[in-house]
């Protein structure tokens, strides 16, 4: 309730264009506040120190089980910076979707999926190596680091 609170607070401000320091306050230890005032900024689109993850809220067309991948690629690529990666469930409404996002993994037909670059089909692989080809297609771009 803290987070939503503060992110509600300062999140206001900001989008005014109030406020050059922000400082969250929360009944933690206080390196348990710098990811949130991170998260803030990164959300308003103020800094991008991290991933900007798109996911679709998964409805009837949805081809896998879209939480257990969303949460396997972020697993995998959460340590990058500057990258917009989408997790949409089906090709119908996915690509059209996926907000401009650098990297997509979508829904293709059942147990496969597709990666995207841009609003490029790049290729179609079965759902089981997704986020692995996934890891390898940022890495042919030259933008892929490895974890510390
Ligand atoms: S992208 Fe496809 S699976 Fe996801 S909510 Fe939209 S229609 Fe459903």
């Amino acid at each position: 309730m803290g987070r939503i609170k503060s992110t509600a607070g300062i999140g206001t401000l900001l989008a005014d264009g109030i406020g050059d320091t922000i400082r969250v306050s929360l009944t933690e230890a206080p390196e348990k506040e710098i990811p949130v005032c991170y998260s803030i900024l990164q959300a308003l689109g103020l800094r991008k120190t991290m991933v900007e993850y798109v996911a679709c809220p998964s409805c009837g067309r949805t081809l896998f089980n879209l939480e257990e991948v969303l949460h396997k690629v972020r697993e995998a690529t959460k340590h990058l910076t500057g990258l917009d990666i989408a997790v949409m469930g089906c090709i119908v409404n996915g690509p059209g979707e996926m907000a401009d996002a650098d990297y997509g993994y979508v829904g293709k037909q059942p147990g496969f999926i597709s990666l995207y670059r841009g609003r490029e089909e790049i290729l179609k692989v079965p759902e089981e190596q997704g986020v692995e080809a996934l890891i390898n297609l940022i890495k042919s771009d030259d933008r892929w680091v490895d974890p510390e």
